[in-house]
């Protein structure tokens, strides 16, 4: 096959989520960030396997990613992080996803395309209080939620933010962020004259900060088993992807063998050279040549030399039994010798959700999940 392979195990997930919601108090909501395909483990299946769990709602960034969320997830809140059109809206009514307005402009294009179509578009309102991307400025809300509430074509039922930093500590600039969002909030209900969804925590806030829970929490990562080691947490999370590649030659070499483009790896001693069939072209960063690690046969064995399109060279040690077919692990393996997508984030200068968005397996299998017996 000389493909790479992902495997994406929804039993993890699942320990995730439980160990997540065990976290959280029972009234609190989890809207499972699963845009860029679920972080690159497949948006369908995690989807389903999280409604499975519970989850009650999902946020995306697009149209199309919402609709396949939809598809899975029938009876869940879906939520539109990126910025709807006035095109989108019937197909939004019809198939109940609810978009995140960024300014008042767009409510009023949104609300007026809603009318036509005769109904009242539910819709979240973005407050940015210190992102400095999409949304409307905090300070504007008040503004904001009376012109809202003058549009017959909408219904207001949300209101989130979404943080810059989170750097727990003394000046952590997610507590200003968190302060102008309960004042922001407080005004735009004010004027909306109802109480509304609020939310705001992204993983990073959800470990450190139980206080910015809301009514709903939005984590990504950490459900993916990412960006929560960290002891203060409050949540510990386990990696769900493996990324495997095959070996496709084993060849004995000489010290002072040169390997791969450029030559930036010249063998100290005798060894034995795997070259796998995986590269950048595959999501393998090309700045982890000389820099990784891939696990074979539970042994850490390193990146000599560049990464190619397709091809990457290990060096498996003098004594290497290893043959043409068998298996590297690019992500995971056993606690002795593992691989991580943030140690490789790290070595190629990026963060894990680069990583993991990134590559792109030939084959892609979802284990240990009961719900892809039963598709909704
Ligand atoms: C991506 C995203 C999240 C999830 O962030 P994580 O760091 O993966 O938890 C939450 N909210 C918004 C608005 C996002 O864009």
């Amino acid at each position: 096959m000389n493909r790479t392979t992902a495997e994406i195990r929804l039993d993890v997930l699942a320990a995730n989520l439980r160990a997540l919601r065990a976290a959280l108090a029972p009234e609190t909501a989890v809207l499972m960030v699963v845009k860029a395909d679920a972080y690159g483990h497949g948006a369908d299946a995690v989807v389903r396997c999280a409604a499975a769990e519970g989850v009650g709602g999902f946020a995306v960034a697009y149209v199309g990613e919402a609709l396949e969320a939809r598809a899975a997830a029938p009876g869940a809140e879906i939520l539109l992080l990126g910025v709807a059109g006035p095109e989108d809206v019937p197909l939004l009514l019809e198939r109940r996803i609810t978009p995140v307005l960024v300014d008042v402009e767009q409510g009023r294009a949104l609300g007026a395309a809603a009318q036509r179509a005769g109904r009242a578009l539910p819709v979240h309102v973005k407050l940015d209080t210190g992102m400095g991307r999409l949304g409307l400025d905090w300070t504007a809300a008040a503004e904001a939620g009376a012109a809202l509430r003058r549009e017959p074509g909408l219904d207001l039922r949300g209101v989130c933010t979404h943080f810059a930093t989170v750097r727990p500590g003394p000046g952590d600039p997610a507590l200003v962020q968190g302060a102008r969002f309960r004042e922001a909030v407080a005004a735009l209900e004010a004027q909306a004259g109802r109480r509304l969804v609020r939310h705001a925590s992204n993983s990073r806030a959800l470990l450190f900060h139980p206080a910015f829970d809301f009514d709903a929490v939005r984590p990504g990562i950490l459900l993916y088993g990412y960006e929560a080691r960290d002891p203060a947490g409050r949540v510990h999370t386990r990696p769900i992807l493996e990324w495997r590649a095959e070996i496709v030659q084993v060849r004995r070499v000489p010290a002072g063998f040169p390997v791969g483009y450029e030559s930036t790896h010249v063998t100290p001693a005798p060894t034995t050279l795997a070259i796998l069939a995986a590269g950048y072209a595959d999501g393998y960063p090309r700045a982890l040549g000389n820099r990784a690690a891939v696990v074979i046969r539970g042994r850490r064995c390193p990146v000599a030399g560049r990464v190619s399109m397709n091809w990457i060279a290990v060096d498996l040690g003098p004594d290497a039994k290893e043959r043409a077919g068998d298996e590297a692990v690019l992500i995971g393996g056993a606690d002795g010798a593992a691989v991580r997508a943030d140690e490789l984030a790290a070595q190629a200068g990026t963060i894990p959700y680069e990583i993991l968005t990134g590559i792109r397996p030939a084959h892609r299998r979802w284990t240990g999940g009961a719900s892809l017996r039963d598709p909704a």
